[in-house]
């Protein structure tokens, strides 16, 4: 299908701040020669071309040093993840004593949850978002269970409006006020990975503290994705992925915050490994576990070499582009694709999303009313890689580090081609 690009859009790609990030990544080709228009970042973002280097640069020291590599070469093993705490706090609007890389996400929400989820006798509660992740709610269950509550009575489910899939803050006031003396803790996707609906995190957290329950934050589909302030904001603790839009490659590790209030919390109970104590008597492999303050002191485990070394090709692209910047593209992209869309066919299609871009990051998430996957499979075939959600939800993310104001035009000119086919 050919597509005239009209003026106005390639002065946006001209002008765009960010345009050179683009080649600092691999743009698959999949079905076509040509690059595809590639709108699945919230899923698994792509790959930075220098995370090959850094990877075979840590290879390379493994066959030439060994053992030695733990202290030795650029980037020592041993505080491996150091060198990816600063750049991760900026991402999250984090202290570094706040930040740590470790494990994969759902990992680091038990961990995290054996810490900050203590139940009292009357007040055990925990909140989550109207319909999160699975994982998110599986974890919460078994923590539940594990203390010995029911799910179903110990966990609360934000709801939306009627009709809708948006939670207003009336609604989430109204919860507090309800069941506020019972609520715990609260366990709430910052961004929901369905509807895109990016909660008032400042907002929630200061519910949350006025009722004495402890904020804690699922960043998945927040981080990198709009600009956090988890220090200021006051959340407690929150924990991400790193592969869908932080782009550190599948499976990719997961990041922590622990607000510097418990630093020094060495009486809340916590899961422990070597990694978590303290560093300068690590290696006397004393028996007594000296917890390090801080986030580093939830470690486990010594630092995957490999898949950090992916994340560092990452992270330099964030800091250098910056999370203003980044935020900047995202909403005018977003803005583009929405405003295209509905002007296309406003009675087949519906965009759940929030339209208020201060309740969204960069994904939409588009109803087309009677479509099937067969939609789906057409956009697919025409070099679109979206999501699909049955029942009828494309779910598209324009990722300012390597989209194009061209693609999001494409797509929408190609979105109104397959619904008509
Ligand atoms: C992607 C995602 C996960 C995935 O968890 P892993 O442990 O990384 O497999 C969990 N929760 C949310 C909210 C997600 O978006």
């Amino acid at each position: 299908m050919r597509i005239n690009i009209p003026q106005y859009i390639e002065e946006l790609d001209a002008s765009d701040p960010l345009s050179s990030f683009r080649e600092e990544f691999n743009i698959p080709a999949l079905f076509h020669e040509k690059p595809c228009i590639y709108l699945c970042g919230n899923s698994l973002g792509l790959q930075p071309k220098k995370a090959k280097d850094y990877v075979q640069m840590e290879m390379d020291k493994w066959a030439e040093m060994g053992v030695e590599g733990h202290v030795k070469g650029k980037y020592p093993w041993m505080p491996y993840h150091e060198f990816l705490t600063e750049k991760m706090s900026a991402v999250v609007g984090g202290n570094t004593e706040e930040v740590v890389v470790m494990n994969s996400l759902s990992v680091n929400l038990h961990l995290l949850m054996v810490s900050f989820y203590r139940p009292k006798k009357e007040k055990y509660k925990i909140l989550i978002e109207y319909n999160p992740f699975p994982s998110d709610r599986y974890a919460v269950e078994s923590q539940l269970k594990f203390h010995g509550y029911k799910p179903e009575d110990a966990i609360i489910e934000l709801q939306p409006e009627a009709g809708s899939e948006i939670v207003t803050k009336r609604q989430i006031e109204e919860v507090f006020k309800r069941e506020g003396d019972k609520i715990a803790m609260t366990l709430i996707g910052g961004v929901n990975y369905y509807s895109g609906q990016y909660y008032d995190i400042e907002y929630i957290t200061r519910l949350a503290h006025k009722h004495g329950a402890i904020a804690g934050f699922d960043f998945a589909h927040g981080a990198g994705n709009v600009p956090l302030q988890l220090h200021d904001w006051g959340v407690d603790f929150a924990a991400w992925c790193s592969y869908k839009y932080l782009n550190s490659g599948p499976g990719a590790l997961s990041g922590v915050f622990i607000h510097n209030r418990h630093a020094e919390r060495f009486d809340l109970p916590r899961f422990t490994g070597w990694w978590g104590h303290d560093k300068n008597t690590r290696f006397k492999m004393d028996p007594k576990f000296v917890p390090m303050p801080g986030a580093e002191g939830w470690q486990l485990s010594n630092p995957p070499i490999l898949p950090m070394a992916c994340m560092q090709a990452s992270l330099e692209l964030f800091d250098r582009a910056g999370m203003e910047r980044i935020r900047e593209k995202s909403e005018k992209m977003s803005a583009l694709c929405e405003k295209l869309i509905t002007e296309t066919d406003g009675s087949r299609i519906e965009i759940i999303t929030p339209s208020n871009p201060s309740e969204r990051g960069s994904q939409l998430s588009i109803r087309v009313v009677d479509a099937d996957k067969g939609l789906f499979d057409r956009l697919s075939k025409s070099g679109v890689i979206a999501d699909w959600r049955e029942p009828d939800v494309i779910r598209i993310a324009p990722a300012p580090l390597y989209n194009t104001f061209k693609e999001v035009y494409q797509f929408c000119e190609i979105l109104k081609n397959c619904m008509h086919e």
